[in-house]
């Protein structure tokens, strides 16, 4: 159920109407928008009663939601969904493209610093690297662990750029909330939902990546299970999904990007490096993901690929990401979108 309120609503009329959902025993989730609020109930066994809240003061109408999401969706919220930065005036969702950057893992300080330098010199506003790596082999390099996470809080410190990682588990996702800007849920924990409850019990923003072999259904009921705990900043991400092409790691959906901004008003961004898993097709589809309408991007970029401990053979080389930059800079402006660094560059001095 939903409750769309008149757009001269007082706060405190919806106020006392989320207090009425809550004393029913529901969850009440009250989403303003520029027009006007909605209130998305959940936590409802069947049909909630909408006579007792009909008549309430401020309200517009009561309407059962057929989608099986109610938080993700337009309905609930028609206008799309900016995520702000304390601090800092960097978006995800507005005009602005979120450009996230930086090594598939996070191996040592002086390999973050150097790749960090590049990235934000380059223009992106956010710095990625996992402490925590979901291997295919547990004898493959699994992360630093806090250690990584302490490494990209210096990070921050020293070039400005906000921080992405990726939690996998409870225990990492305390830490991964603790230290970084935003909290990655990666494609194998896309359907974890216990992880997904509990990172909507963070207050960091998400980035959700989509599974493996996830509908656009199951992608929206992931983001659904994040926003129903309290947390309504999340980032959907496009990573590629398991086809029987065989020419690249894995096939990028880029229709799914209108798909999802039709259905949703969460923000979408594309992660080439893993869409494709090939150096040679990450800026190309890159392109292609800004032309398509995507929120932003997510990019490995290593300053010595061949000796990266993952993901080498789809990390670009700071040089090719410079190009890229300048490339989906030139495609946004037709799009009317713009790629606005955090701040000024600080001046190049690695160590
Ligand atoms: C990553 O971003 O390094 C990663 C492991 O991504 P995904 O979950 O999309 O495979
Ligand atoms: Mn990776």
């Amino acid at each position: 159920m939903l409750v769309v309120m008149q757009a001269q609503a007082t706060e405190d009329q919806v106020r006392a109407v989320c207090q009425k959902i809550e004393s029913l025993g529901y969850r009440a989730h009250s989403m303003p928008g520029a027009q006007r609020t909605a209130i998305g109930i959940t936590g409802n066994k069947g049909e909630v009663e909408s006579g007792t809240l009909d008549e309430m003061p401020g309200v517009q109408e009561v309407i059962r939601v057929s989608k099986p999401y109610k938080l993700v969706s337009r309905d609930t919220k028609p206008d799309n969904t900016v995520i702000k930065f304390p601090g800092s005036h960097v978006t995800i969702g507005g005009t602005d493209l979120a450009i996230i950057a930086g090594p598939c893992a996070i191996e040592n300080r002086d390999q973050a610093f150097k790749v960090a330098e590049r990235v934000a010199r380059a223009g992106a506003q956010f710095f990625r690297g996992g402490a925590y790596k979901p291997r295919t082999s547990p004898y493959s390099f699994q992360g630093l662990g806090e250690e990584g996470l302490q490494i990209m809080a210096e990070v921050r410190d020293r070039f400005g750029l906000l921080i992405v990682t990726e939690a996998v588990d409870y225990e990492s996702l305390d830490l991964v909330d603790k230290y970084a800007d935003v909290i990655q849920i990666g494609a194998r924990n896309m359907q974890n939902f216990s992880l997904l409850k509990r990172a909507g019990r963070a207050r960091k923003p998400v980035l959700l990546k989509r599974g493996i072999s996830a509908t656009l259904e199951e992608f929206l009921m992931a983001a659904e299970y994040v926003m129903s705990e309290g947390n309504y900043s999340v980032v959907l991400c496009e990573r590629g999904v398991r086809t029987f092409a065989d020419h690249t790691r894995n096939t990028l959906d880029l229709s799914v990007v209108p798909a999802v901004q039709r259905l949703s008003h969460l923000p979408i961004i594309v992660d080439p490096s893993h869409g494709t898993g090939k150096r040679n097709k990450v800026t190309p589809l890159s392109r292609a993901a800004v032309a398509v309408g995507a929120d932003g991007l997510i990019v490995e970029v290593h300053h010595d690929p061949d000796r990266a401990l993952s993901d080498g053979m789809q990390s670009l080389y700071p040089d090719q990401f410079d190009a890229l930059m300048a490339q989906v800079k030139q495609i946004a402006a037709v799009l009317g979108r713009t790629i606005e660094r955090a701040h000024e560059p600080i001046a190049a001095t690695t160590k």
